[in-house]
């Protein structure tokens, strides 16, 4: 009896197992139909001088638009991407459609603006990640300057060599790097010299209490003195509220992204709001 519940009890075990594992196959499979076919979606939120509220870029956030499931956010499935390798076919398609935005707008005749492009840490390890980007750009005869690119924390220290390296050949080429999400990392100090960085964006959990909360107000504060003392230039995310903007411009941050301004558009909701503002 104790042997039979026993098998059971494994039964049942390897039987969960299965599924889960199978799930994220299954998972993986779809992601990989949904890049090499029509499912991904580039949206684009605007990014704000907080004195002029003129639009200074756009940062590039990409939608997995699921046939069943609807839509799903990146948070969702970046992390999948980056386990499976799949993350390098993800950035190159990511580029590959912010430039052919770029110079869809150039056509219409709209000055052009900095597309921001979030890369993965993974993206990173890949030796040829930086060569590869510089190809994609080329390909679509887009100009450098046109293109910044977006690095978090989270798994650059993995490979920091190869990080710097990467990074700096991208600054070679005349791209623009930002640290995201800046202060939610390890080491966010030591290495911030190390890095070829232009900007830096402070992240949305220290705005988002912004009048409230003192110690946010103060860490948000020391960020902004010690980024304009590395001669970088500073943004603020997930700006909601027209007392967050105030107190940013108030401190010398001079730029600014998030819903108080717009959310990410697509791009002809993008020019819709363009010429709406
Ligand atoms: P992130 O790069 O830090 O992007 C900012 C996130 O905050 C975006 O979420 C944006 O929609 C959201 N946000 C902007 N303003 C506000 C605001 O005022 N309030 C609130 N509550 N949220 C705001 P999203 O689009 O879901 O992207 C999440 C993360 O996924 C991004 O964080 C980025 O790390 C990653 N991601 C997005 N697109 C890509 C991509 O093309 N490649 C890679 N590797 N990662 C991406
Ligand atoms: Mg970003
Ligand atoms: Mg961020
Ligand atoms: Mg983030």
């Amino acid at each position: 009896q104790v042997k039979q519940r026993g098998r059971d009890g494994y039964a049942f075990y390897a039987r969960h197992l299965t599924t889960a594992a199978m799930r994220k196959a299954e998972m993986e499979a779809e992601l990989h139909k949904a890049i090499t076919g029509d499912e991904l979606l580039l949206l684009f939120q605007p990014q704000i001088d907080l004195d002029s509220e003129q639009l200074v870029g756009v940062e590039a956030l990409v939608r997995w638009m699921h046939p069943v499931k609807k839509m799903i956010a990146p948070d969702l499935f970046i992390p999948l991407a980056e386990e499976s390798n799949l993350i390098i076919k993800l950035g190159e398609w990511v580029l590959n459609r912010a430039c052919r935005q770029i110079n869809e707008w150039q056509d219409m005749g709209l000055t052009p603006v900095p597309v921001a492009i979030n890369v993965s840490g993974v993206e990173l390890y890949n030796q040829s990640f930086a060569d590869s980007f510089r190809e994609i750009m080329a390909t679509h005869g887009i100009n450098p300057q046109l293109i910044k690119v977006e690095v978090t924390e989270n798994h650059m220290l993995e490979d920091m060599d190869s990080a710097i390296q990467q990074l700096n050949k991208l600054r070679e080429l005349g791209i623009k790097i930002a640290i995201d999400d800046f202060g939610t990392g390890y080491s966010s100090l030591a290495y911030l010299k190390k890095l070829p960085i232009h900007q830096l964006k402070i992240d949305r959990s220290f705005i988002k209490d912004i009048p409230q909360d003192v110690n946010d107000m103060a860490i948000t504060r020391a960020v902004i003195a010690m980024g304009a003392t590395l001669g970088m230039e500073i943004i603020a995310e997930g700006v909601e509220t027209r007392e967050q903007q105030k107190f940013l411009q108030e401190h010398q941050c001079g730029l600014g992204q998030g819903y108080l301004f717009a959310r990410p558009l697509d791009a002809k909701s993008l020019e819709n709001w363009l010429d709406h503002s």
